[in-house]
């Protein structure tokens, strides 16, 4: 009676959220619950396994910046969900999106990107990678693909966008941007930190890299900071374009066998080049309170989905309210592509504009009882915060409204509390400014 749900991929998404990638079987003390390794290093037990595994000839244990076997059955599951080949964790989701850059990029090099973007991953496209000499380069009108094909150069290197922009949460054309990234010899890259691979499937739409920040959803309880980086497998990394991979696939192809190498070229230079020596990795507890948190996603994002929702059509109809981004609403110009990309729901997350001042918006934080005044996202528990003055807190005007935040602009995290609770909460503040 083999336990095999470890490693089957024809199991529902929830099943595989429990099971995927850890078989207690394979546990000295068959322990139910994944272990947390909490140390340093590792038996290397003789010197031909040693070299194994210094050469990545072998999977196995040496020191836990480069591999730990808690954070590997978390690597595996979210590999698992995705679809895809082969994942590497980092230590914050800004890690994650960082390294996946320098795994991309040379000095030279650019990606190309909408400004409806975490503003991290924007200061480090416009202020902290141009020193080193990576940028961004900014479209347009994020809407239009062809917007997109205009800015890739020579030195283009990935398309990157999110799946649900923050925090306008408009929808991009997915498969429309990949036929572009891939007419240029280029991966896209999905952040898909909003949505989670139960609400979206970026690999089936064309994407080649996933990230994440983990912190959010896929933890879900706002208790952990870490990220993941998931490989689609089969884009050709040899294509002329990426010099640096054309060495690593020479220094390392026979160590780490041709076949491997070939599917999961991306995350082993990942992993042997930027997690081991630049050195970001997630702490195994941090791990451990991620998996705990993915074994319920599933459930929870469908709880977020539906009082999103809700919340959304009671917004729309209050007369303090001004407009609301939710593409889950009949209304959105992203109704259509959320369809189509997103038909089990568009995640709790929501922007909406009152009619009035700055300053009557901000009130609203002050109003509310149940809701957290705080800037993250994805916690089972509903926050609210006030883009213009802390997530994008100093940039420039154009800056605000190029990422759709307005003096008036209120941002919401919906969470899984009774639905009626939310909106009774919103409804005594917002009433206030009518
Ligand atoms: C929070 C967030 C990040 C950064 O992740 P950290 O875990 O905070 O480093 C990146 N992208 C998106 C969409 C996010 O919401």
């Amino acid at each position: 009676m083999a336990f095999t749900a470890d490693r089957d991929q024809t199991l529902g998404f929830t099943t595989r959220q429990l099971h995927a990638g850890y078989n207690p079987d394979g546990d000295t003390y068959g322990s139910k619950a994944v272990p947390i390794y909490q140390s340093a290093c590792y038996s290397l037990k003789d010197i031909d396994n040693c070299i194994d595994v210094f050469k990545f000839a072998k999977e196995g244990q040496s020191y836990s910046r480069f591999e730990n076997p808690t954070n590997d059955v978390l690597e595996r599951r979210i590999a698992s969900l995705e679809g895809g080949v082969r994942a590497v964790s980092f230590g914050s989701g800004m890690a994650a999106i960082t390294n996946t850059i320098l795994n991309l990029c040379r000095a030279g090099d650019n990606i190309v990107l909408v400004k409806t973007i975490y503003g991290g991953t924007t200061s480090l496209l416009t202020g902290i990678l141009p020193q080193y000499g990576i940028t961004g380069k900014f479209v347009s009108n994020p809407d239009d693909p062809e917007a997109f094909r205009a800015q890739i150069d020579e030195h283009t290197k990935a398309i990157y966008v999110e799946c649900l922009g923050n925090p306008l949460i408009n929808v991009p054309d997915f498969e429309a941007l990949s036929a572009v990234a891939h007419d240029a010899g280029i991966p896209l890259v999905i952040d898909n930190t909003f949505a989670t691979p139960y609400l979206f499937r970026p690999f089936e739409h064309g994407a080649d890299i996933v990230v994440y920040s983990a912190t959010k959803y896929l933890c879900g309880h706002g208790t952990t900071i870490g990220g993941l980086v998931v490989e689609k497998g089969g884009f050709l990394w040899l294509n002329g374009k990426f010099p640096q991979f054309e060495a690593f696939n020479q220094k390392y192809r026979d160590w780490v066998g041709a076949e491997k190498m070939d599917r999961e070229m991306f995350s082993q230079r990942l992993r042997q080049v930027y997690l081991c020596d630049v050195g970001a990795n997630l702490s195994p507890v941090s791990a451990w309170l991620i998996l705990q948190g993915i074994e319920t996603l599933s459930l929870r994002m469908r709880e977020h989905c539906k009082n999103a929702q809700a919340v959304a059509e009671f917004l729309e109809q209050h007369p303090a309210v001004r407009s609301v981004s939710y593409p889950g609403l009949k209304s959105s110009r992203y109704h259509a592509l959320a369809q189509k990309y997103f038909p089990l729901g568009c995640s709790g997350m929501m922007m909406f504009r009152v009619n009035g001042s700055q300053a009557d918006a901000a009130s609203l934080l002050e109003k509310v009882h149940l809701f957290g005044f705080m800037v993250n996202v994805g916690d089972a528990k509903s926050l609210i915060t006030h883009p213009a003055t802390s997530t994008h807190f100093g940039q420039p005007k154009e800056v605000l409204e190029g990422a759709g935040i307005y003096p008036d602009s209120i941002r919401l995290s919906i969470g899984i509390e009774d639905k009626e609770d939310l909106i009774a909460d919103l409804k005594q503040a917002l009433d206030t400014l009518v």
